[in-house]
C-alpha cells in the first residue's frame, strides 16, 4: 500500500471481510480506470466501497452495508439523498427530455431562483460544473478588466482546470502541476491565506491583477478558515485597487445560508461561482454577477460596446434535467430552514466529537463552521484540548498535514462502524442528519477510535 501502513492491521483485513464485492470490483476497475476511480478524492487503500444506493443520510454498498453518509454528493447533498421533492422534478424532466439543445423555460425560472437568493447576481450564465464555472469567472474578469493575473489563496479549492492546480495540495510556491503550461502558473499570484498586509502588497505591487478568488469561508470549506472581518477587508482593498473579487461559493452557495457566504457575511462581490447544490446534486453550475461583467459574453451588449464578445459554448450548460432539480432544491432552501438545519446538525456533531476526543484522551479536534466538521488529527502530538481548539491559530500546512496512512485507517475503521466520510478528514451535514443519526454516528465514531487504540493509531 502506498503509504505504507501495516497490511496485518486487523481493521484492513476485517474491511477486506466486509466489502468483498467491493474488492472484486475494485480489481476489474483497476484494469480500467487510474486507480482504480473517477475523482481523486475518492482513493482509498486498499479500495473504496462500491455504491448502490442512497437514500436521507444513507448509503448502501454492493456487499449490503449501510453507512451514514458524510461525504454529502461532494457537497452537493444539503437535503440529503433523494429527496422526495427534488427526485419528483428530476424524473418529471426526464421524461419531457434530457437535452433540448435550445432555450427552455427552466432556465429562466432557475436564474430567477438563483437572483432571489443571490441578489450579487444580477446575471447568470449557467456551466456544467464548478471548475467550468470559476474557469468562466477567471475569464470574464480578464476580459472586463484587461488585466492578465488573478490572485488566489494558498490552500484553496477551485477545481481542477489549469490555473488553480498549484498551491492546493502541493506546488505551494506557485510552480506549475505536471501537465500545467509554466506560462499559465505564472500568471496565478498564490497569497497566504488570511493575510491582508500580503493581499495589500499584491494588490498595490502589480497593476496587472485582475482578480482575487477566494473561498469565503476559507479553503475547502474552513479546512483552512478565514474570518469575516478578512473577508470585509479583501472587499475594501479590491475596490481601492479596482481589481474584482469572485466569491466560490460552489460548496458554500446555498448550504451556510439561503443567500450562500456573502448573504452571511454581508458582503456583495462582483463574481459568484456555484455548482453542486445550485443544480439539486445533478451536474451543473453557474456563474453570477454584475450586469456590467456578464455583459461580456452578452451579443449585443459587446456590439454596442465595440468589445469582442466573449466566447462561451457548453453542451450542457442549463441542462433541463439539473434545471428542474436545481429549482426544486433551491425552492426548498428558499422556503425553510434546511441552511440552519444542517448548520445545526453540523455544530451537535463537531460538539459531541469533541466531547469524545476529550473522555477518551485522543489529541485530535473536531472543527468548523456551518455544516462543515474537519477532523484536526495532530500529526505532530500539539498540546491541544479539543472542545477548546482554535483552528486560526495554526497556518494552512499544519491544519493540512496528516501522519501517513492514518487517515486512510481512521477512513476504514469508520467505515466498518457505518460511517463514510471525507479524505481530507471530515464531511458535512445535511437535513436528513437527525439526532438519532447524529447519536449513532458518535457511537460509531467511539468505536472506530477503539478499533485505532487496539493499533496503536491513537
Ligand atoms: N470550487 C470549490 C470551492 C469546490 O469545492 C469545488 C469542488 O469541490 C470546485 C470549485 C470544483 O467543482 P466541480 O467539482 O464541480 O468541478
Amino acid at each position: 500500500m502506498a503509504e505504507g501502513f501495516a497490511s496485518n492491521s486487523p481493521i484492513v483485513a476485517a474491511y477486506r471481510e466486509r466489502t468483498r464485492r467491493s474488492a472484486e470490483l475494485a480489481a476489474e476497475a483497476a484494469q480500467l480506470l487510474p486507480s482504480g476511480i473517477a475523482h481523486d478524492s475518492r482513493y482509498l487503500e486498499p479500495y473504496g466501497i462500491y455504491v448502490e444506493s442512497a437514500r436521507g443520510a444513507l448509503k448502501r454498498d454492493v456487499d449490503g452495508n449501510e453507512y451514514i453518509d458524510y461525504f454529502g454528493g461532494h457537497g452537493a447533498l444539503l437535503l440529503g439523498h433523494g429527496h422526495p421533492e427534488v427526485l419528483a422534478a428530476t424524473h418529471a424532466a426526464l421524461d419531457q427530455g434530457t437535452q433540448f439543445a435550445a432555450n427552455h423555460p427552466r432556465e429562466i425560472a432557475w436564474a430567477e431562483a438563483i437572483r432571489r437568493l443571490v441578489p450579487a447576481a444580477e446575471r447568470v450564465r449557467f456551466v456544467g460544473s464548478g471548475t467550468e464555472a470559476t474557469l468562466l469567472a477567471l475569464r470574464l474578469a480578464r476580459a472586463f478588466t484587461g488585466r492578465r493575473r488573478i490572485a488566489r489563496f494558498k490552500a484553496s479549492f477551485h477545481g481542477w482546470h489549469d490555473h488553480m492546480t498549484s498551491g492546493y495540495t502541493s506546488h505551494f510556491d506557485g510552480s506549475p502541476t505536471p501537465g500545467v503550461l509554466p506560462s499559465i502558473a505564472e500568471q496565478v499570484v498564490l497569497l497566504p491565506p488570511g493575510d491582508l498586509a500580503a493581499a495589500e502588497a499584491a494588490l498595490a505591487g502589480d497593476p496587472e491583477i485582475a482578480a482575487v478568488i477566494v473561498e469565503p469561508t476559507g479553503g475547502s470549506f474552513g479546512l483552512v478558515p478565514l474570518e469575516p472581518s478578512f473577508l470585509h477587508a479583501l472587499r475594501a482593498l479590491t475596490e481601492r485597487h479596482g481589481v474584482l473579487l469572485i466569491f466560490d461559493e460552489v460548496i458554500s452557495g446555498f448550504r451556510v445560508a439561503p443567500g450562500g457566504a456573502q448573504g452571511a457575511f454581508g458582503i456583495r462581490p462582483d463574481l459568484s461561482t456555484f455548482a453542486k447544490i445550485v443544480a439539486g446534486g445533478l451536474p451543473g453550475g453557474a456563474v453570477g454577477g454584475r450586469r456590467d461583467i456578464l455583459d461580456g459574453l452578452d451579443f449585443a451588449a459587446a456590439r454596442e460596446s465595440g468589445r469582442e464578445k466573449i466566447d462561451h459554448p457548453g453542451t450542457f450548460n442549463a441542462n433541463p434535467v439539473s434545471a428542474a432539480a436545481g429549482i426544486a432544491t433551491l425552492g426548498i432552501i428558499e422556503t425553510t430552514d434546511a441552511c440552519a438545519r444542517a448548520n445545526e446538525s453540523a455544530e451537535r456533531l463537531r460538539r459531541g466529537l469533541n466531547e469524545l476526543f476529550e473522555r477518551e484522551g485522543v489529541s485530535w479536534a473536531a472543527y468548523g463552521t456551518f455544516s462543515a466538521f474537519h477532523l484536526f488529527t495532530n500529526p505532530d502530538g500539539l498540546e491541544i484540548r479539543p472542545g477548546a481548539f482554535d483552528p486560526g491559530a495554526l497556518g494552512y500546512e499544519a491544519l493540512k498535514k496528516r501522519r501517513p496512512g492514518l487517515v486512510h485507517k481512521l477512513r476504514l475503521a469508520l467505515l466498518l462502524n457505518g460511517l463514510d466520510i471525507g479524505g481530507w478528514p471530515g464531511g458535512m451535514t445535511s437535513i436528513a442528519h437527525d439526532a438519532a443519526t447524529l447519536e449513532r454516528s458518535l457511537d460509531g465514531f467511539r468505536a472506530a477510535l477503539a478499533l485505532l487504540r487496539r493499533e496503536g493509531e491513537v
